[in-house]
């Protein structure tokens, strides 16, 4: 009999996307019209308004972090403090996530400076014992 039961994780957010063979990337949406980038599937271009043209895409783990703020109070059992931050990807697709592997600290995260995306199954399991892969960003080096 053929060992085939190990689980996949399940993916934490809809627009993560795990293929049976290859590693996890992060999916989103592109006009066809435009080349605008969407996370999440939509039928009409927000940016252009042309409808039926949005195809899936796969997004780059390569990007340059726009924005972050550092959160000092959180839900009890996240450990803080943390920093939450908005990535530019290259090629396209603005993504909210954490950024790990750096001190959150302003002296030691700038505006701009390149990340990368990685993915890491997520420290918690849902009520029916789940397993779910999550995406950080970390500094590129
Ligand atoms: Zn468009």
């Amino acid at each position: 009999m053929a060992e085939n039961d190990s689980v996949k994780p399940r993916p934490i957010v809809r627009f993560l996307a795990i293929p049976d063979d290859g590693d996890p990337y992060l999916e989103g949406h592109k006009c066809r019209s435009c080349g605008a980038i969407f996370l999440g599937s939509r039928e009409t271009c927000s940016s252009c308004g042309t409808s039926g043209e949005i195809e899936a895409t796969r997004l780059s783990n390569q990007g340059e972090l726009y924005v972050y703020s550092i959160v000092h109070r959180s839900f009890p059992g996240i450990d803080v403090p943390y920093v939450s931050a908005i990535v530019d990807l290259e090629g396209g697709g603005t993504v909210k996530g954490n950024l790990i592997n750096v001190e959150p600290d302003p002296e030691k995260i700038r505006m701009g400076m390149p990340v990368e995306v990685v993915y890491e199954i997520a420290p918690r399991k849902d009520a029916e014992g789940n397993e779910y892969l999550t995406y950080y960003f970390q500094p590129r080096s």
